[in-house]
């Protein structure tokens, strides 16, 4: 059998804030995910593949962490969602920057919603050849009461999945943390 010239391979890349450090970046497990697809899947054959990176923000997340805020005006939630938004456009800022230092061609979008439900059903839409997603490995205590995205995602999807462990020198003191 001859092997046809292949189109792209599209690797969908689920990428999302770190909790820690804040404002602007990536988290470590998906930065972590970002990393190995570039020097384990990707290497230097970078005409050969596309790069989707997808972050789903969650509504009104920072409203709830900033608890001095005061809103006292339709003004006040307008600059909230603005502030919200450019978060969201800095983190892929960092990923297609990231990807065009490598040379690999890719494309970034922001949904909003749930993200374990939004990157299924963004799979469903957009029908990647692969799903990238990075996991803290959370133990089964965690899974249950801070619930994770990534086991989620793999038992779910429509394709194939990877699912990238942070390093263990990389791993914070408390594993929620990323
Ligand atoms: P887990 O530790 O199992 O919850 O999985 C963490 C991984 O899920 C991250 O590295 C991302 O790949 C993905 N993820 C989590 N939250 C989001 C989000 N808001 N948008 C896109 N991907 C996300």
């Amino acid at each position: 059998m001859e092997l046809q010239s292949p189109e792209a391979t599209r690797i969908m890349v689920a990428v999302n804030e770190s909790s820690m450090k804040g404002y602007p970046h990536p988290s470590i497990s998906s930065r972590t995910a970002f990393e190995w697809t570039v020097s384990k899947l990707v290497r230097s054959n970078v005409a050969e593949f596309r790069l989707l990176f997808l972050h789903v923000q969650v509504p009104d997340e920072d409203a709830f962490e900033d608890m001095d805020s005061i809103y006292a005006s339709p003004e006040d939630f307008r600059h909230m969602k603005e502030r919200e938004r450019i978060r969201g456009l800095h983190l892929l800022e960092y990923f297609v920057g990231r990807s065009h230092q490598y040379g690999i061609p890719c494309e970034a979008w922001i949904k909003k919603g749930d993200p374990k439900e939004i990157i299924c059903s963004e799979v469903k839409r957009v029908q990647p050849d692969l799903l990238v997603v990075g996991s803290r490995g959370l133990g089964p205590f965690q899974r249950v009461f801070v619930g994770t995205v990534s086991e989620f995602c793999a038992k779910h999807v429509e394709c194939p999945v990877i699912t990238i462990k942070r390093k263990p020198d990389e791993t914070p003191a408390d594993p929620v943390d990323d």
